[in-house]
């Protein structure tokens, strides 16, 4: 064990804080918790739990709930202090630790005139968001998912070796580590590749609820014309009366179209004029940017609460399927929050050079709703699942691994075949299923 190692146990000063987590619903309260601040730590834990046959778990934020309690049998290891990004401007790649937020890497990394494959929130973990494939509302549709541009993964496996995996050295962990998110081990690092994008032309265009019909069939009209260097989502929101919000926006009910162009300024103001005209806006905070403002397009909330959320993918948008997202988002009793689609296609729709487990590139767009602070939440779970089964004739039956929920099951994640090679790769790396936390894999499936 090393010297330092920080272990807290339930009831010791900091370990309150280090089972602190984004998503209040989350079960979070191990029997130990070791607060990695290197990889030779995330080491000693794996060995701890391997000694003693008890699950471990890795977490960064909590901004995801798992299907099963991190309860006081487990192992949990924080990364919050591995936070080191080192840039390679030359190469465009960045070497991010399993500690840091994107909000910090794009801090980091823009000032290189460089970006990556970020998500909507700056206080998502870049490794979680990775791992879990990852989709990235501001270049996703001209790059692919964040799990497509990864070139080494430093990982610890059951066995308690610390391993630097490529496609070359062993392209099946590779594979299955790049989509699988927690199951094969914890990671304490990976290389991403950088994109030279400086400025992006995009916000959102947020319009009253009343107009939602017009504008999300324009929207879906639109969609099916724009080059990949557009990406964009449509949003239901309900809209808390609170003062953080623009005066215009408080208590209300919107529809939030978000837009993130890597075109010019006049090129993408020219791609989104049929939105511009499609009703009259409440407010429109489309601008250039430069890229490390992405986070204003989504400005998705930083303060931890308790959300319920479930997701899906759409094989196709229809005029039917908007009066439906319509109809969940007004249910007269328990609708989302949120109700969000992501435009895909584009270099989500391309298998990359080296294949991961990603098994949804045929989708069109996501399908994601959130509860915030659900008062109920068995009846947040049956509305919820009402609405997913009112979207089924549009659904694919699969879910992006980002947009998982705790009531998901992992069959959800990966095509048959896809889930047969993690299988078969579980069997070798984890074979007493350590990681098992999560939507898991089983080695005895
Ligand atoms: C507000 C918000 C916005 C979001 N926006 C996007 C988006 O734009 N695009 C998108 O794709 N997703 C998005 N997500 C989903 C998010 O990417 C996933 O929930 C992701 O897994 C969160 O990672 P985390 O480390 O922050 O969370 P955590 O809860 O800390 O980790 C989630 C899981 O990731 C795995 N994990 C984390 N760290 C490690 C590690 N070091 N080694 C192995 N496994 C690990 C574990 O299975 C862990 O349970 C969003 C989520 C929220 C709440």
């Amino acid at each position: 064990m090393p010297a330092d190692l920080r272990a807290l146990l339930p009831g010791d000063d900091g370990y309150a804080d280090e089972t602190r987590t984004y998503n209040l619903r989350a079960d979070v309260r191990p029997g130990v918790v070791i607060a990695a601040a290197s990889a030779g730590d995330v080491q000693a834990a794996v060995r701890l739990a391997a000694a003693r046959n008890a699950p471990i778990a890795a977490m960064a934020t909590g901004h995801a709930v798992q299907p099963v309690p991190i309860g006081p049998d487990a192992v949990l290891v924080t990364t919050r202090a591995m936070r080191g990004v080192t840039v390679d401007a030359e190469a465009r790649t960045a070497w991010i630790e399993a500690g840091v937020l994107w909000g910090q890497a794009v801090a980091e990394i823009t000032k290189f005139g460089l970006a990556p494959l970020n998500g909507a929130s700056p206080s998502v973990g870049a490794i979680g968001f990775v791992l879990a494939g990852g989709h990235s509302p501001t270049l996703g549709r001209a790059h692919g998912y964040a799990a497509d541009h990864v070139h080494r993964i430093q990982v610890v496996t059951a066995d308690g070796e610390l391993r630097t995996v490529t496609a070359a050295n062993d392209p099946e962990l590779f594979f299955g580590l790049r989509g699988g998110k927690g199951n094969f081990g914890i990671v304490t690092a990976v290389e991403i590749a950088l994109f030279p994008v400086t400025t992006l032309y995009g916000g959102s265009l947020i319009f009253p609820a009343a107009s939602a019909r017009t504008v999300l069939n324009a929207y879906r009209a639109w969609t099916e014309t724009v080059p990949e260097t557009m990406s964009s989502s449509a949003a239901l929101l309900r809209l808390p009366d609170l003062p953080f919000l623009p005066e215009p926006l408080r208590g209300r009910q919107v529809v939030s179209i978000r837009l993130s162009c890597t075109d010019p300024a006049p090129a993408g103001a020219a791609l989104i004029e049929p939105l511009r005209a499609a009703a009259a806006p409440l407010m429109d905070l489309v601008r250039e940017m430069p890229y490390a403002d992405c986070a204003s397009i989504h400005s998705d909330p930083l303060d931890p609460a308790p959300v319920q959320e479930r997701g899906g993918l759409l094989r196709e948008l229809t005029a039917e399927t908007v009066d439906a997202l319509i109809a969940i988002a007004e249910a007269p009793a328990a609708a989302p929050d949120l109700v969000e689609i992501r435009h895909l296609g584009g270099a989500f729709a391309r298998e990359p050079l080296v294949p991961n487990a990603i098994s949804y590139r045929d989708a069109a767009f996501t399908i994601f709703m959130a509860t915030i602070g659900a008062p109920d939440p068995a009846q947040t779970h049956a509305a919820q699942s009402a609405a997913m089964e009112l979207l089924r004739p549009w659904c694919t039956g699969y879910t992006l691994l980002s947009f998982m929920a705790d009531v998901d099951a992992v069959e959800q994640g990966y095509r048959p075949e896809v889930l047969r090679r993690l299988v078969a790769l579980k069997r070798r790396v984890a074979p007493a299923n350590l990681f098992r936390l999560n939507h898991n894999i089983r080695p005895d499936a």
